[in-house]
């Protein structure tokens, strides 16, 4: 089944700054599903079983982990489940980082979306908050109207630039890659997943469900 694609939308994950998701054993997009499956998102069974089938919750299509590896979650010709009342029509990308992202991802995030505006010519490219409700009806949706930060970058000034990394949203120090490749546009499955190597927890602001805070851990 296809289907029409009215919206490329980007988000950020609200991760720490400058910490790579991923690891050499599970790429961002599996840790990513976990905590989609924790938060209560299933995929079809169907979808499943068509793409990424170790992956069974995780709601975007596109992660671009901070040292610009690219993971894929559902397929292009599914549902996602990443922003209220536009799934249907729409393709996303998530950043992981809150605001700050490397030259890698910022390249990664160019390249992404051209492709999809190679696939899909003229859909408009937003970030997640300016699909907040215009209240006062004047066609903008001003920063006092977002809802949620998430994309934590204008993702208008960053098209009207021909894609140019935003100086305000640059990591001081790149980052190493410190993961396997594990999947190229439009994506190979991740490698089967296994545990994580170390423990860890932080806190996340989640932008997807503000005020709240989501607690995340890593199991070793
Ligand atoms: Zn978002």
């Amino acid at each position: 089944m296809s289907r029409t694609i009215k919206l490329i939308v980007i988000h950020c994950a609200a991760s720490p700054n400058g910490k790579v998701l991923g690891s050499a054993s599970k790429s961002a997009a599996a840790v990513i599903d976990q905590w989609h499956a924790q938060r209560g998102f299933r995929r079809q069974p169907a979808a499943i079983a068509a793409y990424n089938p170790s992956l069974k919750a995780i709601g975007y299509h596109f992660i671009l982990d901070v040292d610009g590896t690219k993971s894929t979650g559902r397929a292009l010709n599914e549902v996602g489940a990443h922003v209220a009342g536009h799934n249907a029509n729409s393709i996303d990308v998530c950043m992981m980082d809150t605001d700050q992202y490397s030259t890698a991802q910022w390249g990664e995030l160019s390249s992404l979306v051209k492709a999809l505006l190679a696939k899909y010519p003229g859909v408009p490219v937003l970030g997640h908050r300016d699909l907040s409700p215009d209240l006062n009806g004047d066609g903008t949706v001003e920063p006092s109207r977002w809802t949620k930060t998430c994309s934590d970058f204008t993702v208008a000034n960053w098209l009207a630039a021909g894609m140019k990394p935003q100086a305000k949203n640059v990591l001081p120090a790149d980052v190493p890659a410190t993961h396997l490749p594990v999947a190229a546009y439009p994506g190979s499955p991740p490698s089967a997943a296994t545990s994580l190597a170390g423990a860890g927890c932080f806190m996340l602001r989640s932008p997807h469900k503000t005020p709240s805070r989501i607690h995340y851990c890593r199991s070793s």
